[in-house]
């Protein structure tokens, strides 16, 4: 495998990138190892070595232990653990034999990254916040995918990653384009960061049709093969609100900085705008191992198995304004990052609530941007102090969401 390249510039949150020791194998962990972005994870990593370049302390999952064990034999991994107590004996019994240790609970999961030098996280939804924290915390160089947490309690994560010292490096498709695209010199000369969005499965639907929109058409998206949750996010474009919200944390800029234009192709991840008005993007397929290589390999590049970007064979790239009037989740999202305190954690509590409720059939598409824009109007958006707070904010804009649902 090559590593070609000069090396990239050091990580937005100042961190030096750690050494790799000399012949030792790097110890990892994937935290969500079973789900889209964790099989990928697991993907690049064999394809740059695996077990022989890399020591897998751990890999986590919530409740799917016979792909957590297969996966877990497949990198030799020292330890695979289960959020959930009840799929413990069946992790037990797919892992017998195997030398992979098995272990299940919500604090066993949330620990599981510690000791790692680089964490893959890859848990859906804020109930990856405590491990991601505790990742941070640890001193590992992060490779984030789990937006909600950084959402949700952004300046909790960010004190973490301090405390750690370890790197932040965005796996998002668009804050990790923004992060290459980001001369680290030169950030006072950063104007504004633009965000590309598909428009998801229903850019062109309208507003009637999209009233009607089952489950199974909203998990269609065009481009990217993605988890449940964020292809729901997607088709209702609260997956860019996130990421607005998101790439404000990460790059710490205010709103009035971030901009995001609709292009169908996803093949421009993003792009940076810079005070001579150049224009900086990063370009490739839409295959979030292109991602996910940059962020195992950084500061260097590693090759990906992702397929090679062929814009002959494109033809054309097109851009958009989004449509807020279709996408209202957009527009909270940026009124919520805007109101500041707790208004990202309601609009990310209520979403998963929603969006959940959607999935079984028990709200329509367009009662998503609704339950939001309700639950916002009926919370607390007084500021969480620390971690206990956040849990009890988050647990009460899921009641409020849920209580609108029943009602
Ligand atoms: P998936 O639904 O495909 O996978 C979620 C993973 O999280 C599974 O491994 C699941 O385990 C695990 N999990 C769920 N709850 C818990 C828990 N309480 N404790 C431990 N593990 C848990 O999601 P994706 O891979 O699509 O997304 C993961 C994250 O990455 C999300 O935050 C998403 O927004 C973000 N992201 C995803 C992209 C994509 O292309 N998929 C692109 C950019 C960001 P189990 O299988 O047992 O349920
Ligand atoms: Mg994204």
């Amino acid at each position: 495998m090559t590593e070609t390249g000069p090396a990239a510039p050091r990580a937005q949150n100042g961190a030096a990138p750690s050494a790799e020791p000399a012949r030792a194998r790097r110890r990892l962990a994937i935290l969500g190892a079973t789900g889209s972005i964790g099989r990928s994870t697991i993907d690049v990593v064999r394809s740059h070595g695996g077990a022989e370049r890399y020591e897998v302390t751990a890999l986590t999952a919530h409740s799917n232990a016979e792909a957590l064990a297969e996966a877990a034999r497949t990198l030799r991994a020292a330890r695979a653990v289960v959020a959930d107590e009840a799929a413990y004996p069946a992790l037990k019994a797919a892992l017998a034999g195997s030398g992979v240790e098995a272990a299940a609970g919500a604090a066993a999961a949330a620990e599981a990254a510690v000791g790692a030098e680089w964490v893959m996280a890859a848990v859906v939804g804020a109930a990856g916040l405590p491990s991601v924290l505790a990742a941070a915390r640890s001193g590992a160089d992060l490779a984030l995918a789990n937006k909600e947490a950084l959402v949700c309690a952004g300046d909790l994560m960010l004190e973490a990653m301090a405390e750690g010292g370890g790197a932040l490096l965005p796996v998002d498709s668009e804050h990790n384009a923004i992060f290459q695209c980001l001369e680290q010199d030169q950030t006072q000369a950063v104007e504004r960061l633009i965000l590309t969005a598909s428009g998801g499965p229903f850019r062109d639907w309208p507003l009637e049709r999209m009233a009607a929109a089952r489950p199974e058409e909203a998990l269609r998206h065009p481009n990217w093969s993605m988890g449940a949750k964020i292809s729901i996010d997607s088709a209702t474009m609260a997956n860019k609100g996130l990421e607005l919200i998101e790439a404000a944390r990460l790059f710490r800029m205010g709103p009035e900085r971030l901009e995001v234009v609709v292009h169908p192709q996803s093949v421009v991840h993003s792009l940076v705008g810079y005070a001579d008005g150049s224009v900086l993007a990063q370009l490739g397929a839409p295959d979030m191992r292109t991602p996910i290589a940059y962020a195992l390999g950084w500061p260097r590049r590693v090759a990906s198995p992702a397929p090679r970007l062929d814009l002959a064979a494109i033809g054309r790239l097109d851009f958009e304004a989004p449509d807020e009037r279709r996408f209202p989740a957009l527009r909270l999202a940026r009124e919520a990052l805007s109101a500041g305190g707790a208004a990202p954690l309601v609009f990310n509590a209520a979403n998963e609530v929603a969006v959940a409720a959607f999935l079984a059939g028990a709200v329509s598409f367009l009662q998503i941007a609704e339950i939001i824009e309700r639950s916002l109007e009926a919370s607390d958006l007084t500021a969480p102090s620390d971690l206990a707070a956040v849990f009890s904010a988050d647990e009460a804009a899921r009641a409020a969401a849920k209580g609108l649902i029943a009602a």
